[in-house]
């Protein structure tokens, strides 16, 4: 490593703030830079589709540090500021402004964009995506009591969307290509819990339906047209079908990227010093025995904790099961593991579906492969414990919620 080279970090979002401070914490004292293309400095997104959206939360608390921490840490935090190019050879970035950085090592926390809709009418005004902060700031002046919004897709965002524009009493209709929402994440069995849900709670739930256009009058969006010829009056629209990692910067470099950045278990990837973690990486999963590339708040907050320390010659390895949470009106949801769509053989309930007061488990044979307890709380540990024990359990007992969940587990 070149000594007077700067550690650089690209994505000043989460996951590049808490590299930022991991390398403070652990002893860097040497140059440190963190770019990021928005104008505000790194903030959380969670607020933006959930307290923040619903009102319940001050903008301030999305924010990952206080203004003047980076400052205070001697980071040099710059905003606005987009890398264009990675030469790994040269162990050199190129700036928007055509200025050159020399790094000794580069973390790429570059984060995912979202999917556009790419339907006629899909440019005009009063479609809207979530991903940043001014987004949730639009998202909020529309939901308004009486306000017509059309979510198209029932993924994470388009649910907790819908559940945050109902709370402020807008009429919601949620569109959905898929048989149930969130179909691809949960499979049918769990999926099939948060239509109801969004049924009870007043939402036009269509489904297996395909956008045809969107239509407008004097440049902005009215309506969204159905292939089947349905037509759904929308004061707004709000699109959430998914997210494509940003891996512009690593492709152009030459660095091997498949479903985003390839890393291994250490978060390297395959150029010299070059790391990356978040939602772009593609990481190696120690326990999993594959590359699993995970969208998720608790992967942006940890992962790049790991990868700062792989940066600074520690052994370093990520090997945390994926978790994620949701809150949509007055359901509450944790999930913990990791399983493929077509990669389990049942679903086990352990509690009442219909009363939303559950834990889910997936399993494989009679394997636990992930876990979701909805509106049941401090479970997660042994959830988890019970993922990594990698133990054939009896699936009766699973479901018994008399039998404490610890006591699954082999001694
Ligand atoms: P997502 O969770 O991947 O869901 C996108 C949904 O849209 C899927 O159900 C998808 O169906 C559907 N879809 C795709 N194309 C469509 C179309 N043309 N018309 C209608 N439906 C369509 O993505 P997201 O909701 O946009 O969220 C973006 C990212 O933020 C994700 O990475 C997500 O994990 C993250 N996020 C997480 C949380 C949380 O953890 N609580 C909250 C908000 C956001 P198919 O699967 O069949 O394509």
């Amino acid at each position: 490593m070149t000594v007077n080279r700067a550690h650089v970090i690209v994505g000043a979002g989460l996951g590049g703030a808490k590299a930022a401070q991991t390398l403070r914490e652990q002893g860097f004292d040497g140059p440190l830079v963190l770019i990021g293309d928005e104008r505000e400095r790194p903030y959380e997104r969670p607020p933006l589709s959930k307290g923040y959206l619903l009102g319940k939360e001050e903008r301030a608390k999305a924010y990952v540090h206080p203004e003047g921490w980076y400052a205070d840490h001697g980071i040099d935090l710059r905003l606005d500021t987009t890398a264009t190019a990675l030469d790994p050879a040269a162990h050199r970035l190129t700036l928007g402004d055509g200025s050159r950085l020399d790094y000794a090592a580069l973390l790429l926390t570059t984060g995912a964009s979202p999917r556009r809709l790419r339907v006629p009418g899909a440019e005009l005004d009063g479609v809207l995506y979530l991903r940043r902060l001014e987004d949730s700031d639009r998202l909020k002046a529309v939901f308004r009591p009486g306000a017509g919004i059309v979510v198209i897709g029932a993924g994470w965002i388009g649910l907790e969307a819908a559940a945050a524009a109902r709370a402020a009493g807008a009429e919601v209709a949620v569109l959905e290509s898929a048989e149930l929402p969130l179909l691809r994440a949960l499979g049918p069995e769990a999926a099939r819990v948060f239509a109801e849900l969004h049924r009870d709670h007043g939402v036009d739930l269509r489904l297996g339906v395909e956008v045809a256009e969107i239509s407008g009058g004097s440049g902005t969006a009215n309506a969204v047209l159905l292939t089947d010829g349905t037509r759904i009056e929308a004061d707004a629209v709000v699109v959430g079908i998914g997210v494509t990692p940003d891996t512009r910067l690593a492709d152009a470099a030459g660095l091997a990227v498949d479903n985003g950045i390839v890393t291994d278990e250490h978060l390297r990837t395959s150029a010299p010093d070059v790391y990356a973690a978040g939602d772009v990486a593609n990481a190696h999963h120690p326990l999993l025995g594959r590359h699993i590339r995970v969208e998720h708040w608790a992967n942006a907050l940890n992962q790049p904790q790991t990868a700062a320390r792989a940066m600074l010659g520690q052994d370093a390895v990520y090997d945390r099961l994926p978790y994620f949470f949701t809150d949509q009106y007055d359901l509450g949801m944790e999930y913990t593991g990791y399983v493929e769509p077509d990669g389990y053989d049942r679903v086990v309930f352990r509690g009442d579906p219909a009363a939303r007061e559950f834990v889910a488990f997936w399993l494989s044979g009679d394997r636990v492969l992930a876990g979701m307890n909805v509106n049941v709380w401090d479970v997660v540990e042994p959830v988890q414990a019970l993922i990594r024990s990698g133990a054939t359990l009896d699936p009766a007992r699973l479901a018994d919620t008399r039998v404490p969940l610890e006591s699954l587990l082999p001694n």
